[in-house]
């Protein structure tokens, strides 16, 4: 056979067939521990920048709270902006989510601003200004600037091309090179600006959620796995098989780790989050994470949540719309279950 596809559906067949192997003889919990193991080498690990001291960028009075801008950094020789918000009329510790956007112009897209920073008053794009719906709820947030988008695009793409989009495909293939991912990268840099936000006197530092859309909720699902101070969990555009969605249909090349499939698929992998509460979020019209892969990631899910005795701590939302956030019940269930 000259062709392919065939070949490689039987690669992914024998892997789906290992990992049923693997889990009928082992131990759940110790299965659990080895993909939490496996997640992590596969995504490459980071060195942690344990002296460096946040800096307060600027401070701002919206109507009604406040958006700061912060300078962070979570590895040496490489820091990152965030901007927290904090409701103005809080009492008490809040609950915290760690917010995370997915392609476009970075977190600025997600707390009602423009690219150049001025105040964006036109009907919310696909990330629907989300992390401002959260702070509206009384919840303190944290939204970190994505390696690879709008300030933190690369130089060496801006040369090119001023108008570059994004610079994920220059530091994806580099980290790779390096036995390290552009996932990675992300995931360790939102659990250090989870730090941050949970070392500020607003927050509950036992009550911190996080919610991701898109390549977003990829970097938020990897985080919540590592790092079990995330109690709650919201993943939008993005629950999926990798069948389904980055094998089917043409990605950014961040979505790809090198090896991950011989470990699990991804339903298992979200899986490793449970038994803490869970949201998945879908458009039934999504064209990249397709609702028929959603649909499956659900039946998995479900099976692992009710193995763990948690199924009430599984909810999802199939939305009539594309690949975008809804956010109908998903705010009120994270502040729901933080509260
Ligand atoms: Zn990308």
């Amino acid at each position: 056979m000259w062709k392919a596809d065939s070949w490689l559906d039987q690669l992914y067949e024998n892997a789906l067939m290992k990992h049923r192997e693997n889990a009928q003889s082992e131990l759940p919990e110790r299965r659990k521990e080895k993909l939490k193991q496996a997640l992590g080498e596969c995504v490459g690990e980071f060195e942690p920048n344990a002296g460096y001291t946040p800096i307060l960028l600027e401070r701002v009075e919206c109507d009604d709270y406040i958006r700061e801008r912060v300078e962070l950094s979570a590895t040496p020789g490489l820091s990152f902006a965030a901007y927290v918000l904090l409701p103005k009329e809080a009492k008490g510790a809040l609950p915290g989510v760690l917010a995370l956007h997915g392609h476009g112009y970075g977190s600025r897209e997600i707390v009602g601003l423009l690219p150049d920073g001025s105040p964006d008053t036109n009907v919310p794009g696909i990330h629907q200004h989300f992390a401002v719906q959260l702070v509206k709820r009384g919840m303190a947030v944290i939204a970190p600037d994505v390696a690879g988008f709008g300030e933190r695009k690369l130089e060496a793409d801006l040369t090119l091309n001023p108008h570059a989009p994004n610079s994920c495909y220059r530091l994806s293939t580099q980290l790779m090179m390096l036995g390290k991912t552009l996932t990675g990268l992300r995931a360790w840099e939102a659990r250090g600006a989870l730090d941050y936000l949970a070392s500020r006197p607003e927050v509950d530092e036992a009550r911190v959620g996080a919610m991701g859309f898109s390549g977003g909720a990829l970097i938020a699902y990897v985080a919540a796995v590592m790092d079990e101070r995330i109690k709650a969990e919201v993943l939008c555009g993005f629950p999926n098989t990798f069948k389904d969605s980055i094998f089917a249909v043409h990605h950014c090349i961040d979505n790809y780790t090198p090896g991950l499939l011989l470990h699990a698929e991804l339903p298992e992998l979200i899986g490793l989050i449970a038994p803490r509460p869970l949201f998945l979020e879908s458009g039934t019209n999504d064209p990249i994470f397709p609702v028929q892969g959603f649909n499956r990631a659900v039946r998995e899910l479900q099976v692992i949540y009710e193995r763990e005795g948690a199924k009430d701590k599984l909810q999802t939302d199939l939305f009539q719309g594309a690949h975008e956030i809804s956010g109908r019940t998903a705010y009120d269930w994270l502040k729901h279950v933080l509260s």
